[in-house]
């Protein structure tokens, strides 16, 4: 028995002559043109839909190449901020805490990165660049940078990329390694993380090939199993394949309205030449390799003695981490020579946590402080209910992440309550969390799941 066609309920077109019918409750259709018509509806009555993406081809500026958007139709270049590396290190430690030695090396990465793109005109900058006499360093190509960050979960990789991001005013998308294929198989196509950086970019096409990108869990990508031997897992090296082309730089053509690629579909073209791409993993099983090979080397010829910060490297071999071990790990040694910055994050301890709790800008603390003064409520955290939240968070072993969902737990009967009592007239002029609080809490919030 064949199956009936699936139309659209607004306009009533079939499903073969649409681009896409989305299903909702019961038999209930919208295709692709009716969603960007209500989409259009919208952004004439409410300003707050204006910025989205045009969602139908021929409403986008058109340019050189006819196909909507095109790299000249976009605006005026990016205008980048004149932060010095030490500024940019500040204005990042503004949000993070600890990792000093990776902010401090993405400092440098972040600024030469630029100061790269306003050499070749790219980007403009706040700060001029001194104009060059030599004939022959005018010649002197700079290559990019990409970074490799390597750190346990919780540790604030993300949050660096995109704290990076933010300072700079730059757009800015995060992939997941893990949900990459290669073209043809099922799964995200490397594209469309770029087409994710166009849509941060407002669909400014020069502003999107100035951006930042931070692919995370990139250590997935490698060999799946502990085993560490030279042979590679086939499948994540296809996904290597793919990511390093668009990390070397290459002409990237994104269907605009995302999904799959469709050969009717118009596309959008994006260099990535000058897109700063950030790599980010744990490494299980890196420090390892990494020991292995110091192992060896302090045995064989040519072994030294001991050296006073030998003691230090040995806590955290990752430290001395090379682009053979990665290889060793699993990452081809094409992918690891486009990473020639890593950086290691070290994992975060009871004093850290301690500090992500109330000192960052947004501070989850800090953010709850406000939550409830918006009510007229002062909130006190005691010193022994943050050294119990920090306990319960170092027993989790998720890092820094543990903070927030724990105190959702301790504060979640006190955002259910509190507006009720005001509401009521009971005005509460101070919260005191106390360890018990915490505790009563989170046993509470146990029990139920
Ligand atoms: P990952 O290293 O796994 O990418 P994230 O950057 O996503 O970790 O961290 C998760 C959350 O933990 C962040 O959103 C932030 O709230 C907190 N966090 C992690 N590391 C830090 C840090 N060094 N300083 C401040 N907050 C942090």
């Amino acid at each position: 028995m064949g199956k009936s066609l699936r139309s659209c309920s607004f306009c009533g077109k079939d499903e073969f002559s649409v681009r896409k019918l989305i299903a909702g409750p019961g038999q209930a259709h919208i295709c692709d043109a009716c969603v960007s018509l209500c989409a259009e509806a919208l952004s004439q009555e409410f300003p707050e839909f204006r910025r989205h993406a045009p969602t139908v081809l021929e409403d986008l500026p058109e340019g050189e190449e006819g196909n909507g958007i095109s790299h000249s139709a976009a605006s005026e270049p990016l205008v980048l901020k004149a932060l010095s590396p030490t500024e940019l290190k500040a204005r990042l430690d503004e949000y993070v805490i600890g990792q000093e030695m990776t902010k401090k090396t993405l400092a440098v990465a972040v600024y030469n990165h630029y100061k790269r793109l306003v050499a070749q005109g790219i980007c403009l900058s706040e700060c001029p660049l001194a104009s060059l006499e030599d004939e022959a360093l005018k010649e002197v190509e700079i290559e990019k940078s990409n970074i490799l960050l390597v750190g346990p979960t919780g540790s604030g990789k993300t949050l660096l990329a995109r704290t990076l991001a933010r300072i700079l005013e730059v757009p800015f998308a995060i992939a997941d390694a893990t949900t990459l294929t290669e073209a043809g198989y099922v799964g995200e196509d490397v594209e469309s993380i770029i087409l994710r950086l166009l849509q941060a970019a407002d669909y400014d096409v020069k502003r999107a090939e100035c951006g930042i990108v931070y692919i995370d869990e990139i250590d997935k990508i490698g060999r799946k199993t502990d085993n560490v031997s030279i042979s590679r897992d086939v499948s994540g090296e296809g996904v290597q394949q793919a990511l390093l082309k668009i990390l070397e730089g290459t002409d990237c053509h994104v269907p605009p309205k995302g999904g799959r690629k469709h050969p009717e579909q118009e596309y959008v073209r994006i260099r990535t030449d000058h897109i700063l791409f950030i790599c980010g993993g744990a490494f299980i099983g890196l420090d390892k390799i990494v020991s292995e090979r110091i192992g060896r080397k302090a045995m064989g010829f040519g072994a030294r003695k001991r050296g006073a910060n030998d003691g230090i490297r040995e806590k955290n071999p990752l430290a001395r981490t090379q682009p053979a071990d990665l290889i060793r790990f699993g990452l081809i040694p094409e992918f690891v020579g486009r990473l020639p910055v890593i950086t290691v994050l070290a994992e975060l301890g009871e004093e850290d946590f301690k500090h992500i709790l109330s000192e960052p800008k947004n501070a989850l603390i800090r953010q709850y402080t406000k939550l409830l003064a918006l009510e007229g409520t002062a909130l006190h955290f005691e010193a022994e209910a943050i050294q119990a939240i920090v306990e319960q968070a170092l027993r989790s072993k998720t890092g820094a992440r543990a903070l927030r969902s724990i105190l959702e737990s301790v504060m979640f009967e006190i955002m259910y309550r509190l507006p009720a009592k005001k509401k009521a007239g009971e005005i509460a002029d101070r919260v005191s969390i106390t360890r018990a609080t915490v505790e009563e809490e989170l046993e509470a919030r146990t029990s139920i799941a």
